[in-house]
């Protein structure tokens, strides 16, 4: 976390620090961001007996495996359902007991904005009093779909780096993210980016790439491609040219694809990001061959360029 989200990271640690973090605190920004993997680690330096997301002692290890008595994850029972007024409900019991290993309690809402009317009134009760050694961390991927009265009890963190990252070149970003997943990805965006014209251009089969790319770590992929087609998009609506390395092949990715088909591949890459919210258990050659076949449609059948 301090190197994919070094200020929010910053800003969390301090209040940690000087013992002033909120009671609750909404996480909003896109799903890719990974900030379900955000309130985790955060998790893990509340609750640390080292008093720093160490992720070797039990604590943190129980925090990884979403296994921690004193951590409660709640989410939608169904991918598209509602968070219900029974889910909330049934936090209060949990709210007032003591903690069992650790000093503190941490519950996550996840998809916060899908709380219906009634589960987000009753949330807001437990807000109003705030339990003593419990803190909630709601992640959301937009702050105007989370209730005002809520969001009025919480401290806001955003997440919205893609805008930046959007005109920061590969080669930059592949120094800032040197040894993690993405660095990796970053270190080959030239080969991955060759890779992926030649699957729209129908030169290099979904199956194949699929099992290409399954060495590297599925979410650091996803994060990748869905800057490159981010950047593709910037491209054709401003009209700017890419610098850098990988520049020519995203100036070749804009010509392959019209706009409705880049629209189309973002979405998609949403949709794959959500069901992976849901469920960290994945296949990655299936996800992946999945997400191949859909780029492949989605690309304009005409065009065809020589790589
Ligand atoms: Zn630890």
């Amino acid at each position: 976390m301090r190197n994919t989200h070094p200020l929010q990271w910053e800003q969390v640690q301090t209040a940690l620090a000087q013992n002033r973090l909120a009671h609750a605190l909404v996480l909003v920004g896109p799903l890719h961001l990974g900030l379900v993997d955000f309130a985790r680690a955060l998790t893990q330096a509340m609750i640390c007996p080292h008093q720093s997301a160490c992720s070797d002692c039990v604590d943190c290890q129980m925090i990884a495996r979403n296994e921690h008595p004193d951590v409660l994850w709640v989410k939608p029972d169904k991918a598209a359902g509602a968070i219900k007024i029974d889910q909330i409900r049934a936090l209060s019991s949990f709210v007032f007991l003591t903690p069992k290993r650790a000093k503190k309690k941490v519950i996550w809402i996840e998809a916060a904005e899908r709380m219906n009317t009634a589960a987000a009134n009753a949330l807001l009760k437990m807000l109003e009093e705030p339990p003593l050694h419990t803190h909630f961390i709601l992640i959301a991927e937009q702050i105007g779909t989370l209730v005002p009265t809520v969001l009025s009890r919480a401290q806001v963190l955003r997440f919205n780096e893609q805008e930046h990252l959007l005109d920061v070149q590969f080669e930059a970003l592949s120094a800032h993210y040197s040894d993690s997943e993405r660095g990796l990805v970053l270190q080959n965006a030239q080969t991955l980016l060759r890779d992926l014209l030649l699957l729209l251009n129908n030169t290099l089969h979904p199956c194949k790439l699929a099992a290409q790319w399954s060495a590297y770590e599925l979410s650091a992929l996803l994060w990748f491609l869905y800057l490159v087609f981010a950047k593709v998009q910037k491209m054709q609506f401003l009209g700017t040219q890419a610098q850098g390395l990988g520049a020519s092949q995203l100036l070749d990715l804009s010509k392959l694809l019209d706009r409705l088909s880049v629209f189309k591949i973002l979405e998609t890459f949403t949709t794959v990001l959500s069901t992976l919210q849901q469920n960290r258990q994945v296949n990655a050659v299936l996800v992946l061959e999945g997400l191949f076949f859909d780029l492949t449609e989605a690309r304009c059948s005409s065009t065809r360029i020589a790589i």
